[in-house]
Order: C-alpha cells, then sequence, then structure tokens
C-alpha cells in the first residue's frame, strides 16, 4: 500500500466518505504524496502531453496574441504576465520568444507563476532562466497590475464535486472503503445551486461543479476589471454545459480507474466553460471558441508552412502531424475550447 493510499483510507474511516473534490486534491496536491508534488508528469516518457509539449507552434500563435492585445491596450508598463499551472515552463518560455518581438514587451512584463508543485517549480525555473520569474500559490497573490494572463490545462485540474440526479433532488457520489480498497458510494446532500439543473436533466444524470474554477475566474475577473487593461486566455477541454462522468484517471498515456492508483496517474475532468463564464463578475466574456478555430485565425498554418520549409524527412512528417493535432476537430480542434477575458472598456481581442 502505498503512504497515500494509507493516508486516504484513516481519513475516510475517521471522517467517512469523501466527495470526489476532496479525492481529487489530495490524489493531485496532497503537500507531501500528490501526483503534481513529485512529479513532473509531462511528455512521452510521462503520462500526458499538452499542445506546448507538442509543438512550439502553440506557444508563439498565443505569444503574438498577447502582444497584439497589449498593444492594442496602448502598452501598459509595467504589466503582469501570468501563467496558472505552467507545467514544464514551456508555454510561457515559448510566448516571451514569440512576445519579445514586440518592442518593450519583455522589459515591461512581470512574469508571474501560479505553482504549487516544487517539482515542477525547479523545472519551470530551468525553463525561464534569464526573465526572472516569480512564483506564486494562488491567483489572490498575484502582484497589482494590469494582468495578462494564460491558463492552458490548469482548469480541469482542479477538484470536482460529483451530483447524481434523483426524481426530487440530488445524490453526491463519494469515496468510501470496500474491501481492501475503494469503491464508489452516494450520499443525499441539498444542493440548491444546482437549482437550475433540475431544467435540463433527469433522474439518473450526472453533473460536475468546481468551485475551486469559480473563485479563480471572480478574481481575474476582478482584476482585469479594476485595471481596466489586460486579458485572460483559458485553454482547456469541456464544454458550456457539464453533464456526464468526465473524471478520468491517465497513467503512461493510458486511461486507469479514477480509484486505482491514487497519486500514481493524473486526473481531470472536463471543464464548464458555462460556470467558468457566469463567474466571471465585472470582466467581459469574448464568445467562447474552439482552438483549432483561434489558431487558425491567428495564422497557424501560415506559421507552420514557414517552418515546414526548414524540415525534411521524419522532422517534417511530424511536424505536419502536430499541426493538424493541435487545429483538427478530430483531434485537439474541437474538444478544446478558448475563452477569453477582457475588462469591458476594451475591445474583444482578436481571434474571437
Ligand atoms: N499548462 C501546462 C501544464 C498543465 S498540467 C501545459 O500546458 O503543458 C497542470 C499544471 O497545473 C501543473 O503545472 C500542475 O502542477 C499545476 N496545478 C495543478 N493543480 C494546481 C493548483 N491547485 N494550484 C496551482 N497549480 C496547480
Amino acid at each position: 500500500m502505498t503512504a497515500l493510499e494509507e493516508k486516504l483510507k484513516a481519513r475516510i474511516a475517521a471522517e467517512g466518505p469523501m466527495g470526489m473534490d476532496g479525492w481529487m486534491a489530495a490524489c493531485l496536491t496532497d503537500p507531501e504524496h500528490g501526483y503534481y508534488t513529485t512529479r513532473d508528469p509531462l511528455g512521452a516518457a510521462g503520462d500526458f502531453i499538452t499542445a506546448p509539449e507538442i509543438s512550439q507552434m502553440f506557444g508563439e500563435m498565443i505569444g503574438l496574441w498577447l502582444a497584439q492585445v497589449w498593444m492594442d491596450q496602448g502598452g501598459p508598463a509595467p504589466f503582469v504576465l501570468a501563467e496558472l499551472g505552467p507545467g514544464r515552463g514551456t508555454l510561457i518560455a515559448d510566448i516571451l520568444r514569440a512576445a519579445g518581438k514586440a518592442p518593450g514587451f519583455a522589459e515591461a512584463a512581470q512574469v508571474v507563476l501560479v505553482e504549487t508543485s516544487p517539482a515542477l517549480k525547479a523545472v519551470q525555473a530551468e525553463a525561464l532562466e534569464g526573465f526572472a520569474p516569480r512564483w506564486v500559490e494562488r491567483v489572490e497573490q498575484l502582484p497589482e497590475g494590469p494582468l495578462y494572463l494564460v491558463a492552458n490545462e490548469f482548469f480541469d485540474a482542479l477538484p470536482v464535486r460529483q451530483f447524481i440526479r434523483v426524481e426530487d433532488g440530488w445524490h453526491e457520489r463519494c469515496v468510501g472503503l470496500e474491501g481492501e480498497g475503494f469503491g464508489f458510494a452516494t450520499r443525499p446532500v441539498q444542493a440548491p445551486e444546482l437549482d437550475y439543473r433540475l431544467e435540463d436533466t433527469a433522474p439518473g444524470d450526472l453533473v460536475e461543479t468546481c468551485t475551486e474554477a469559480a473563485k479563480v475566474v471572480g478574481e481575474i475577473g476582478q482584476r482585469l476589471a479594476q485595471h481596466r487593461a489586460g486579458v485572460a486566455l483559458i485553454v482547456d477541454y469541456g464544454d458550456v454545459l457539464s453533464k456526464g462522468d468526465t473524471l478520468q484517471a491517465l497513467r503512461a498515456h493510458a486511461p486507469v480507474g479514477v480509484l486505482e492508483t491514487p497519486g500514481e496517474a493524473d486526473l481531470t475532468a472536463h471543464v464548464d466553460f458555462g460556470a467558468l463564464a457566469a463567474a466571471r463578475g465585472p470582466a467581459e466574456a469574448a464568445p467562447l471558441t474552439p482552438q483549432g478555430v483561434f489558431l487558425e485565425r491567428l495564422g497557424i498554418t501560415a506559421r507552420a508552412q514557414a517552418l515546414a520549409g526548414r524540415l525534411t524527412g521524419a522532422a517534417l512528417s511530424e511536424h505536419i502531424a502536430a499541426h493538424r493535432r493541435l487545429t483538427h476537430p478530430e483531434e485537439m480542434g474541437r474538444l478544446f475550447k478558448c475563452l477569453a477575458l477582457h475588462p469591458s472598456n476594451t475591445a474583444t481581442p482578436p481571434g474571437f
């Protein structure tokens, strides 16, 4: 039995079954044994791969987009360039390389990374040598100032609760003890915040909520409105309304049971972009746009062609496959969505 399994069993024995949010938080970010706390899970040798790790084009497009928005807003200086959950630091490094071509951008940017994982902070420090990044653990700790923020595959790691519709209300899905291991259980709960879902669900349906995601977006929205400049780009998989069990565990690029190997597999849930947009407070939200459409509008195909000119053989095939993977509707192009938030006194950003 792993140390985390032991800890979780003791906790359930003492306190009773825990919600899926407690399970997810413990598995991913337990300060001693959490999945992210203890390792760098990204890449071919890890458990999963993300857009910036697939191709530099992803970060370049977003970097140029950020620089454009910043210039359109009059180039406020200094400003906070923030990333939530930067993984290996690849995205923010590509952003700085591309956006750095805009005069004054790099000098005005104060790079701040929101990260809880000591293992990943070390990897990020290496990727960002020369840019003097700072780290904070929560969005509320970001320094004051115009905020230009990106978050790719961050919100899917935030803990969700799961509710199963019964005739006149909801039961919460939780984790209890079963034989030698863990098993799913349910308990009746009062969930007035889900009243609006009684309209579009039937008994037996499952919906997910993410309180933490709403808090983070609320904080970002406040800051954007307060400084009357800035933008936030949230990229993740999901849709406008949560429906069905989307909690999944991934280990070595293959699905495993959500309760099988706590702390040893990545755990994610689809992002409810409707709930995110609703939590934005005083900021404006641009229309939700599929990743493939967003990247095409920013000119990824022209960039792909320019890069292709320098490649041959296997490197060229890989490059073509990466472009397809990021944009094609059957790959990441449609499942992944882009949500941009901006102050209401500023124009809708390009690409939306
Ligand atoms: N954005 C990166 C990595 C995505 S993996 C990429 O696209 O490649 C998720 C990232 O979020 C990791 O860096 C992980 O350590 C971080 N993370 C997960 N939960 C977090 C939390 N609650 N607070 C801050 N960072 C978190």
